[in-house]
């Protein structure tokens, strides 16, 4: 019986990962969530985990209260995330924290010699080289969660050896695929949660409407597959139904499909190499008829063109233009920013902050600190 940890267990990944958990039978060991006590406290008594952490500490109490008499040990913080990543219990780690705030955990998990489903893509984007360099050297696993990346790793399984040509990148298009800037000016918080294709949380919803998730995988694709910026070319696919493929030397390209739902990435990270079945629904190509494919508009899309620049850039560049993204969209939620200051915020911070190289975890704090800051001044002198 495998045994998993979950780090954002009360998000929509952590969700479906635990229905795919229970139908498989296997054995949960410590849930972690951001502030929602209520559900965590609820999962841990129907889990039965051996540890909780809460990351938000003024939701510790609540959370002792509501698990007073179950042998549970409850844990707060960063220390708390990173006690469980690095915990001896697992057989492998589900991190599926949103933001920065999950690189630390995957570093410890990594040292900890734990193999990762990975699901928070900021580890990647901020901490690429560290975490890859770590991994390789502890001989430990990351297997991608999210859909993209793991239709790549999928369609590389037996090529090993095989040279890529490159990687084709799908893209939903986001709720205002076809929209030029004029018409995304007054765009509110609101009106840009509205996904057309996945189920997400909060923050990977804007940054789909942004692009910025697009771009925040193509720099997670870059470290997970050891290319070249220039090999991976984005393509807008409104369906999602392809959801990523790769292009040998020969030319032969070879994808992954299936209906749009997480638990098949999910259960194929945590079950893998096994194929079993998921709690979803067979894809139906007659159904959708017609699958389109088109180029990305970069011209409206800034936060894509400047995800892309950064990675070329590489060293510190990605953590700057993550920060400043994290930081921009945690203001336009509050209505506090326009949806396009989102991205020009995002490029003025990646050519105001310095970057340089990536040595430590410290480093990439510290450039996220700066363009964390950069973004909040620029806000406040408006
Ligand atoms: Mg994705």
């Amino acid at each position: 019986m495998k045994k998993v940890a979950i780090l954002g267990s009360t998000g929509s990944i952590g969700t479906q990962a635990l229905e795919v958990i229970e139908k498989h039978g296997m054995q949960v060991t410590a849930l972690a969530a951001n502030s929602n006590a209520e559900k965590l406290a609820e999962q841990a008594k129907k889990y039965h985990p051996e540890a909780v952490c809460i990351y938000d500490p003024s939701k510790v109490e609540q959370l002792e209260t509501l698990l007073k008499g179950e042998r549970i040990e409850v844990l707060t913080g960063m220390d708390g995330l990173c006690e469980i990543a690095s915990n001896e219990s697992h057989d492998i780690l589900l991190n599926s924290v949103v933001g920065m705030v999950g690189l630390l955990p995957t570093l410890k998990s990594i040292e900890a010699g734990k193999d990762i489903a990975l699901a928070n893509k900021e580890t990647l984007v901020a901490g690429g080289s560290l975490v890859m360099k770590n991994a390789a050297e502890k001989g430990v696993k990351i297997y991608p969660v999210d859909s993209e990346h793991s239709a790549i790793f999928q369609s590389l399984q037996g090529n090993e050896g095989n040279k890529i040509r490159k990687i084709i990148l799908t893209a939903s298009g986001g709720p205002f695929f076809g929209k030029k800037k004029a018409d995304l000016a007054n765009v509110r918080a609101a009106d840009a949660l509205k996904h057309p294709n996945w189920d997400m949380g909060n923050k990977i919803t804007i940054d789909s409407s942004t692009l910025m998730n697009k771009g925040l995988e193509f720099i997670e694709a870059k470290w997970l597959f050891d290319l070249d910026p220039s090999q991976i070319e984005i393509v807008v696919h409104r369906q999602s139904v392809l959801h990523s493929a790769v292009e040998y030397e020969d030319y032969a390209v070879i994808g992954q499909m299936g209906v749009p739902d997480m638990k098949i990435p999910i259960q194929y990270a945590l079950l893998y190499p096994q194929r079993v079945e998921c709690p979803t629904h067979p894809l139906s190509l007659t159904d959708y008829g017609t699958l389109t494919f088109e180029k990305p508009d970069y011209d409206t899309f800034d936060c894509l063109r400047c995800a892309i620049d950064a990675i070329t850039e590489g060293g510190l560049r990605p953590a700057i233009v993550n920060g400043a993204n994290e930081e921009a969209v945690w203001h336009f939620l509050r209505d506090e920013i326009g949806f396009l200051e989102i991205g020009e915020l995002v490029r003025a911070a990646m050519e105001a902050v310095p970057g340089g190289a990536v040595t430590c975890y410290e480093d990439v704090l510290a450039a996220d600190q700066a363009a964390r800051a950069f973004v909040r001044e620029s806000i406040s002198k408006k």
